[in-house]
């Protein structure tokens, strides 16, 4: 008898490292050395699921109806729901029929949409530095991800002039996320008008990942791509309960949009996967329609926790800037230093975890992330640390 060694598909040998590896191995280390890390490298929000939504769940759970296979295109009710939550939210009307699709989280429906619009040789433009399944949503589905600078001078704003002509081409689908992560950067509607406008004139789908709109400050309010003119052919916008209901573990988001775009990755969902648990879709619905008050009393903690941050780091002579959006801080590293470099020496030097920006695509090269979804006392020693080092 021969005994064949197995071989992944090259798909999965292709697919780039992954960056935290390598980190998570020495805070593991650092550890079981007996130091007290402290960690700003996880963006998974520190609060409970809304007992409204978890109220929702144990009825729906007891109820024998949620327990069979649930339908593939998500509850009605929970697609008039999103409907209307858009709808008050942005003023944009869609048609919770055709426009509306649940997904199992946004991550779900990020790395799925490629397999639904791209073939080999086609490009995806994504936003960099970005949400690393963009780029390996693209790579799965062997299409070609491409790079959309994004840089401090410019706001972390892209620059659709800087894309050549023969990119322009090949674009089928442009990846965008505002408020963003890894930047907290925020835009304004006129950057989603000039990107549904690139979509109109190369034929390209453009994809916005909302994950942060509901999770921002100072009384900015993020605008919703399908507000711009003509979105509703060419854009499709991707939302999560992640992160403006704490609902991380739970895995459910949603896309909507463009018709014939939700028409097309539904028909691979279909063949994919049989739908949200049903029990989930009536939570999540409970969330949509239930009070908000228990995320402004959240955005208080965390801008009062990125104004603590800010100010610590930029003591420590660190160039912190103040983002209106999501819950991270995007900070350059000192002189001579790389974002693997400077993120090891928090580590050793001062037990704190931080992501390295190189991690989120070649343009995240001299940043680290902090991730601002810790509790305060552990913030503030955490940069009193970094203070003590630098
Ligand atoms: C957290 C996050 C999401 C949310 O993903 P889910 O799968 O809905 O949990 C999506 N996009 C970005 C950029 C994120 O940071």
């Amino acid at each position: 008898m021969t005994n064949p060694t197995f071989e992944p598909a090259d798909r999965i040998t292709g697919l780039p490292p992954y960056l935290f590896a390598e980190l998570d191995r020495r805070i593991a280390a650092k550890r079981a050395e007996g130091a007290d890390v402290i960690s700003f490298g996880v963006g998974d929000p520190d609060f409970p699921t809304p007992p409204h939504v978890v109220e929702a769940m144990h009825k729906a759970i007891d109820d024998p109806e949620t327990h069979h296979y649930p339908s593939y295109a998500g509850l009605p009710e929970l697609r008039e729901a999103i409907a209307t939550w858009m709808e008050k939210r942005f003023g944009t009307k869609l048609d919770p029929s055709t426009e509306v699709l649940p997904t199992w989280g946004s991550k779900e429906g990020v790395v799925h949409l490629p397999w639904a619009l791209l073939g080999e040789g086609d490009i995806a433009l994504w936003a960099d530095p970005g949400y690393p399944p963009y780029d390996v949503g693209t790579r799965l589905a062997q299409a070609t991800p491409v790079s959309l600078p994004l840089r401090g001078e410019n706001g972390f704003l892209p620059d659709f002039d800087e894309i050549t002509a023969d990119v322009r081409e090949r674009t089928k689908l442009m990846w965008l996320n505002y408020p963003g992560n890894p930047t907290g950067a925020t835009c304004e509607l006129d950057v989603f008008e000039r990107a549904v406008e690139f979509g109109r004139a190369n034929g390209a789908v453009i994809a916005h990942d909302a994950a942060y709109s509901e999770i921002t400050y100072d009384s900015y309010v993020a605008p919703s791509i399908l507000q711009a003119q003509g979105a509703s052919e060419v854009a499709v916008e991707l939302h999560s309960f992640s992160k403006s209901f704490n609902m991380t573990g739970w895995r459910i988001g949603w896309i909507c949009g463009s018709a014939p775009v939700i028409e097309a990755l539904g028909r691979l969902k279909t063949n994919l996967d049989s739908g949200v648990f049903t029990a989930i879709q009536r939570a999540a619905i409970a969330g949509l329609e239930g009070p908000t008050d228990f995320l402004d009393a959240q955005l208080a903690v965390f801008a009062k926790r990125r104004d603590i941050a800010v100010e610590g780091l930029k003591d420590a002579g660190l160039a912190a800037w103040t983002p209106k959006g999501s819950f991270y801080l995007w900070v350059p590293v000192p002189d001579g230093e790389t974002s693997a470099s400077f993120a090891s020496k928090l580590l050793d030097e001062a037990a704190v975890v931080v992501a390295p920006g190189n991690g989120y695509g070649e343009h995240g090269e001299g940043y680290v992330r902090f991730s601002l979804t810790l509790a305060d006392d552990r913030l503030e020693e955490g940069i009193e640390r970094i203070r003590k080092i630098l």
